[in-house]
């Protein structure tokens, strides 16, 4: 009795200390019979056999124990129902939102897991539940297109070969972007990022990816924004990739961000956001450049391109730190080698999936020659 009324008093449908502990009386009744109504019960106010399942599963918080994939018998739950709505709501493919921890679940736990750096085992325990309370509501992003970005690149499977990437080398023409005089030099934002944009066609090119640059090394104007989407769109690109460097009048300032569509009340594209974490951390183990880690923007650029699209500023070209290792060629091929292994990572499926870091981008090469698909 006192536990049926813990849940129901956890279930905010009666008020603690309303009644006596081993009574069952109007208020609990009561209380019985909202239940019952919001969850499809028929509604008598008794708790019979299938309203005691119904309010055993409910007691569970989530959070409040460890969710796995248990067989035969699945986990049932309102925590397990509340992760489901969650990561629906983010995108990810769990179904119908049954509270069931069946296998389906399990998977799309697994895909949240390693897009936010975790081991992914697929069981959601305090880790996961970290992480997940970190986001808060602020991931949501369950437009239809979102999720179609989504089955894209689930079916997709492993392999880059086939597939389009859109290289966006910021500004262009008559905008230099953000523009530094060093001695008798002048570097300028848009000559640097259209030779990273080069060195990274080449690489993904080896890799067996068609590669598209929305301009060229000087073009007569500068292409705005809106039409360099359209350009993606129009090419049906699978990954949509703006380079630039960042400015700042504070020589301080440096670092690598990476930015992805979304909006401050909590609306993202997951799969913007899972290849923006991707970018920004590849780039931040292989260069050790400042993580300024990423954001949602609603940025024309993001939020026309109809593909998992990102905007990462490579550094700040006024810090002349990350000046000084921008002008190096070098430096620029350890960008476009980082950037490449974030594209090969989005492709992994979750028991593929490789450390930070860890992906050797010219045996990507050597697949393709020796006329092996993908990066087996
Ligand atoms: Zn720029």
């Amino acid at each position: 009795m006192s536990e049926i009324r813990a849940v129901l008093t956890g279930l905010d449908l009666l008020t603690p200390g309303s009644s006596a502990a081993d009574e069952f009386d109007t208020e609990t009744e009561r209380a019985v019979r909202a239940f019952q109504q919001s969850r499809g019960l028929s509604v008598d106010g008794r708790v019979g056999a299938e309203t005691w399942r119904a309010l055993d599963a409910a007691r569970w918080r989530l959070g409040a124990r460890t969710l796995y994939h248990a067989v035969p018998e699945p986990l049932t739950g309102e925590d397990v129902r509340s992760l489901q709505e969650r990561l629906l709501e983010m995108g990810y493919d769990v179904g119908r939102a049954d509270a069931v921890y069946g296998v389906r679940t399990s998977r799309a736990v697994a895909q949240f897991q390693r897009e936010m750096g975790l081991k992914p085992d697929g069981s959601c325990g305090p880790h996961t539940m970290r992480v997940l309370r970190r986001l808060g509501r602020k991931v949501v992003g369950g437009r239809p297109q979102w999720l179609r970005e989504s089955d894209a690149i689930r079916q997709a499977g492993p392999t880059l070969v086939g597939r389009t990437v859109v290289i966006d080398p910021g500004h262009g023409g008559t905008d230099p972007g953000v523009v530094v005089p060093d001695g008798p030099l002048r570097w300028t934002e848009a000559d640097l990022v259209h030779d990273l944009a080069s060195r990274l066609e080449g690489r993904l090119a080896a890799a067996g990816v068609r590669v598209q640059l929305t301009r060229g090394p000087a073009p007569k104007s500068c292409l705005p924004d809106p039409e360099r989407a359209q350009l993606a769109n129009s090419l049906g690109a699978d990954v949509f990739i703006s380079l630039h460097t960042d400015g700042h009048p504070n020589p301080e300032a440096e670092g690598v961000a990476t930015y992805h569509y979304g909006t401050d009340n909590g609306v993202t594209s997951a799969t913007g956001e899972r290849l923006a974490g991707l970018v920004q951390r590849e780039i931040v183990a292989r260069t050790g450049l400042r993580d300024c880690r990423t954001h949602a923007k609603t940025w024309e650029l993001l939020r026309l391109t109809r593909m998992p699209a990102v905007r990462v500023e490579v550094g700040y070209l006024t810090s002349p730190t990350d000046r000084g290792r921008l002008v190096d060629p070098r430096f620029r091929d350890r960008l476009a080698e980082a950037i490449v292994a974030a594209v090969q990572r989005m492709y992994f499926p979750i028991e593929r999936d490789v450390p930070t870091g860890s992906i050797d981008v010219s045996t990507l090469r050597a697949a393709v020659a020796a006329g092996r698909v993908g990066a087996g």
